[in-house]
């Protein structure tokens, strides 16, 4: 076993600590930089906190971000980033920081002489008023720990945004290989995203598979929801998931109607006219089958209808509506659970619609259950 001096392991840690909070801490002067570059001069810093993981920024802004203001935002922190600017440092007396357009100080009182972080320019040439480098890069008077080239920022995401209060916006942000995974996880789900535009303008003639798109959509704008990856990205794809789920649904509605319309036919060209309808209908989905019941009821209101449908394994599917007078023999629901429960399964509804599944390997035994139950309270 190799030997480790236990002071060396919490030096490690503590050097592991202290680059991922110099990591975090460089990107806040880019992001800072940034944020004025593309929502103007005026931009002001609010707050921010760091820790090895994340870094938090608080700026206050008129509105909330644009999905495009996230990602130019981000776009310019990655270009000073790729650029590999050096990072210079240099403690001058305060006074001569006094007149310097564009250079960043917070509202507090900075010890003289003071430092002045400047990105690509060095410090004398940044404190020059006729430069304008402060402008144009990021000059800030601060005391904390610098890497000492933007490159070592490595990335830079902003996977979260939120309004605290009115006027103020809280970004949270992560650097390096963090963020580098983050983008991968945003293309993955953007082409996720895009497959799944395809499949819905390819369109389903089944409602199994359409029914199964919707589910899929739903999953997606979970995933969306919930992942580290850039904000502007799930902005947009936030965007395109919600009309592509009510896209998806319309398909599954308009699916089951025709479905519907179609059992409903066959039925009524199978039943003349009289009390009861009982029988049985070959759908895979119960929706589409309490369609079908609601669509027959409407063609022949003074018929009461339930209806079978059976699926592998033995299960059976449930839909029944009572029909409309001033005093119903019996209510839907319990005729779907003398049903139901005939089959060991369960029901639930209304007095005038109900539903409910079981299992049986005696269908006609059902059916039988249903005709009884119903001419005996007639
Ligand atoms: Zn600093």
């Amino acid at each position: 076993m190799p030997y480790c001096h236990p002071g060396r392991w919490v030096t490690k840690a503590f050097q592991a600590w202290r680059l991922g909070c110099m990591e975090k801490h460089t990107a806040t002067h880019l992001l800072n930089w940034a944020l004025r570059r593309s929502l103007g001069p005026g931009t002001e810093q609010r707050g921010s906190h760091l820790s090895p993981e994340r870094l938090r920024f608080d700026v206050a802004t008129q509105a909330p971000l644009t999905p495009e203001q996230l990602q130019a935002v981000e776009s310019a922190v990655q270009e000073a980033v790729r650029q590999d600017e050096a990072v210079y440092m240099e403690e001058v007396a305060l006074a001569h920081t006094a007149h310097v357009p564009g250079l960043r100080c917070l509202d507090e009182v900075y010890p003289d002489p003071v430092r002045v972080v400047s990105v690509g320019v060095p410090v004398a040439r940044a404190l020059d008023p006729a430069s304008q480098a402060a402008l144009q890069t990021s000059v800030e008077l601060c005391c904390g720990t610098h890497l000492l080239r933007t490159g070592a920022v490595g990335d830079l995401v902003i996977i979260g945004e939120r309004q605290l209060a009115k006027g103020t916006t809280r970004l949270l942000a992560i650097t390096g290989e963090q963020a580098q995974q983050a983008r991968e996880v945003g293309q993955g789900l953007a082409q996720e995203v895009e497959a799944a535009t395809e499949r819905l303008s390819r369109g389903s003639r089944d409602v199994v598979e359409a029914q199964r798109l919707s589910k899929d959509m739903g999953r997606l704008t979970d995933a969306v929801d919930t992942a580290v990856m850039p904000q502007w990205q799930r902005r947009k794809l936030q965007a395109a998931l919600k009309v592509l789920q009510r896209r998806a649904n319309t398909a599954v509605r308009k699916l089951e109607m025709r479905q519907a319309a179609q059992k409903t036919q066959e039925l009524l060209q199978r039943h003349s006219e009289g009390p009861l309808i009982v029988d049985t209908v070959s759908t895979e989905s119960l929706s589409v089958l309490v369609k079908v019941v609601r669509q027959l009821c409407e063609q022949v209101p003074s018929t009461s209808v339930l209806l079978l449908s059976p699926q592998p394994l033995g299960h059976v599917l449930c839909a029944c509506q009572v029909a409309q007078s001033p005093t119903p023999a019996f209510t839907a629901e319990a005729w779907a659970l003398a049903v139901c429960s005939h089959m060991g399964g369960k029901a639930w509804g209304s007095r005038v619609v109900a539903q409910g599944t079981g299992s049986t390997a005696d269908l006609e035994a059902a059916l039988s259950t249903a005709r009884a139950y119903a001419l005996n309270q007639l």
